[in-house]
């Protein structure tokens, strides 16, 4: 696809962010690049437009900054997947590995139901452990994932559905 040279041109990296070390991915400057933003959208609206999802869930904060335009241009509900004690109704949580310590996301229980055909959205994927924590909290709700996406991938997980035997969708590698 000859747009996403433009889009992988448009993530600026940041070294040592936020600690030393780390070559940190940076999405704000393609969201201040209108055709690069368009684009990324669009890839995802053309590929999940006919697949009959009902749910895009992103994960907070990268992944509500793509999610939304999606879930509005392909007919689906957006639901947020937060960082603990941010949603105010009945929620469950998910904890997930991090390489110190561990996080958790929680969904509100009420934002999908039993049969729903969902895709999951963030900016970037690593290890896959943020991602396998939104597919169990989606699943514990009922909801079937169909599939995860996201615009960076590292080159090892690319193509690689190892997220509880779940598809990865990755437009780009970091750079
Ligand atoms: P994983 O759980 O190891 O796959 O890490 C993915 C999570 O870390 C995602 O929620 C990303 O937003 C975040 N993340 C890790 N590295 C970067 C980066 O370089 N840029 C933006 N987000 C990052």
């Amino acid at each position: 696809d000859p747009r996403l040279q433009a889009i992988s041109e448009a993530i600026r990296v940041i070294p040592d962010f936020p600690k030393q070390g780390i070559m940190f991915q940076d999405i704000t400057t393609l969201l201040l690049n209108h055709k690069a933003f368009k684009d990324t959208v669009d890839i995802f609206v053309d590929r999940y437009r006919d697949m009959e999802i009902s749910v895009v869930a992103g994960i907070e904060a990268r992944g509500f900054m793509f999610g939304p335009s999606i879930a509005l241009a392909i007919g689906a509900k957006f639901v947020p997947l937060r960082k603990p004690r941010k949603l105010p109704g009945d929620v469950i949580s998910e904890a997930y590995v991090l390489e110190y310590g561990t996080d958790c996301l929680e969904m509100h229980v009420n934002a999908v139901q039993p049969g729903e055909r969902a895709v999951v959205i963030d900016d970037l994927v690593a290890t896959g452990g943020t991602l396998s924590a939104a597919i169990r909290l989606l699943e514990r709700m009922g909801a079937e994932v169909v599939e995860c996406a996201c615009v960076i991938g590292l080159p090892e997980v690319k193509g690689h559905s190892r997220l509880n035997g779940k598809p990865l969708y990755i437009l780009v590698e970091p750079r």
